[in-house]
């Protein structure tokens, strides 16, 4: 089968991995110069199976007012004359209800567990290499009120097949030594020693490369416009590059991963997605010394940061501004990362040596990507990840390799059967 992938983020790029390990012919369309270039360049590096909880639970629309209009608040819903966003807040809202925070979190980590799996078995299979650790995730509370609140989750969690253990601040030294001079701080951590970091440009852009050893082809600088459908059916995709607007007609199915702007072409062949961008900041500090810099990847629950260790580099990133599309670079917030990094690891690094990033999470109101079939023959869904898209990237990818063959997708998961 021939097969179109729109999108070089690491979501369409599992795909074509997948899609070409079953025999497929491969063509991926990108608009940027390279792969990677948007949200999949610069995220927190997290492969947080185990740290799983939607933000759509039913704490969150309270949490949500508290934080109106505080610039400083980890979660940040500025108001537009958006109908798009207004529709996505209500949709946010159903999902609130237990009986769908549940639901969402069984499909995250179910997703979840068979995306590791897929990972590491890419991983044995090509020895790709990208900074990856394997020392767990540490998610720490300075507040004792927080680390009581945490129970529950960390408790449900294990219910559901994750090792998340509830650990003192001494065993959160012995784990990550890093910690030592801000033992004092802690009030506790959670725990789960199988979730796993590393940087999502590198691994993207290396499986670009090897999938292009396996003869796919990557069609960079081509702008997708528009979808061309007729009676339900895809007949082509819309495209602009250095020699104009024209159709491709000639694939016999197509997969949207297109991240935060899936929505928008999604729309022209009648599909109503609910993906909006939910802006967010990282921050990449250089270590200076090792020592006080964490290997382990750790989760700050009072400033709603994740870290990971790349190396001789420390990612730290974090906050989430629903905003639209703009890309502007908050340098305060960025700064106030920094300066929380340096707070509990003092002496790692320099804050004038920082360099600031931001990106948009595709954001579905549940956290639940959009998986499957679409609805419109030949057009296939890989899109919506949110939070998640480096955790889910390959079980995503080869769960819609396998839908598109007609396999069993591999995982107990919802996935889409029509948008
Ligand atoms: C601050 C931050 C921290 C994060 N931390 C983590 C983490 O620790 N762990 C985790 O699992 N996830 C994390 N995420 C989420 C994760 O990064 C995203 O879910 C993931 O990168 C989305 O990948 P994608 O392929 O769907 O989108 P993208 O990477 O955005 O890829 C989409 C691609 O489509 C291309 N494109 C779009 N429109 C067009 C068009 N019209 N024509 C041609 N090409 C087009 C874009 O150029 C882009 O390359 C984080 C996100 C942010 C912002």
């Amino acid at each position: 089968m021939k097969v179109i992938v729109m999108g070089a983020g690491v979501t369409g790029v599992t795909a074509a991995w997948y899609l070409s390990k079953a025999g497929h012919e491969v063509t991926v369309l990108e608009r940027n110069a390279g792969a990677a270039r948007e949200t999949s360049f610069g995220n927190g590096g997290q492969i947080s199976v185990s740290h799983a909880e939607p933000w759509a639970n039913p704490s969150a629309p309270f949490k949500m007012l508290k934080w109106l209009g505080k610039e400083d608040a980890p979660l940040l819903f500025r108001m537009r004359a958006d109908p798009a966003q207004w529709l996505w807040g209500l949709h946010f809202l159903r999902e609130c209800q237990a009986s769908r925070s549940t639901h969402n979190m069984i499909q995250l980590v179910n997703l979840g567990t068979y995306s590791r799996q897929c990972l590491q078995s890419l991983r044995a299979e090509t020895a790709i290499e990208y900074c990856h650790l394997t020392r767990g995730i540490i998610h720490y509370y300075t507040d004792p009120k927080e680390l009581e609140l945490a129970l529950e989750p960390a408790r449900i969690m294990r219910e559901f097949g994750c090792d998340r253990q509830v650990i003192s601040p001494e065993e959160v030294v012995r784990l990550e030594p890093a910690f030592a001079q801000s033992v004092k701080r802690l009030a506790g951590a959670t725990y789960t020693s199988a979730d796993e970091s590393g940087d999502v440009h590198l691994f993207t852009t290396r499986l670009a490369a090897l999938c292009e050893q396996r003869g796919v082809k990557f069609r960079y600088g081509v702008r997708i416009q528009r979808l061309h459908t007729a009676g339900a059916r895809m007949t082509g995709v819309e495209i602009a590059d250095e020699n104009g607007a024209y159709t491709i007609a000639s694939a016999d199915a197509y997969v949207l991963s297109l991240g935060s702007f899936s929505r928008g072409i999604a729309a022209t062949a009648g599909l109503s997605l609910q993906i909006y961008p939910v802006k967010g900041y990282s921050v990449t500090l250089p270590v200076l010394d090792p020592s006080r810099a964490p290997t382990a990847s750790l989760t700050d629950d009072e400033f709603k940061l994740v870290f990971s260790r790349f190396g001789d580099r420390l990612r730290v990133a974090g906050t989430a501004e629903f905003n639209g599309y703009g890309m502007d670079l908050n340098t305060t917030r960025c700064e106030a990362i920094a300066q929380r990094t340096l707070d509990i690891f003092p002496g790692m690094s320099e804050p004038g040596l920082a360099q600031y990033w931001t990106g948009l999470r595709p954001a579905t109101p549940s956290n639940v990507p959009y998986v499957g079939s679409s609805g419109v023959k030949g057009l296939y869904l890989n899109t919506g990840h949110g939070t998640l898209g480096w955790t889910h990237g390959c079980g995503s990818g080869q769960a819609i390799a396998n839908i598109m063959d007609g396999r069993d997708p591999g995982c107990d998961f919802a996935f889409a059967t029509a948008a």
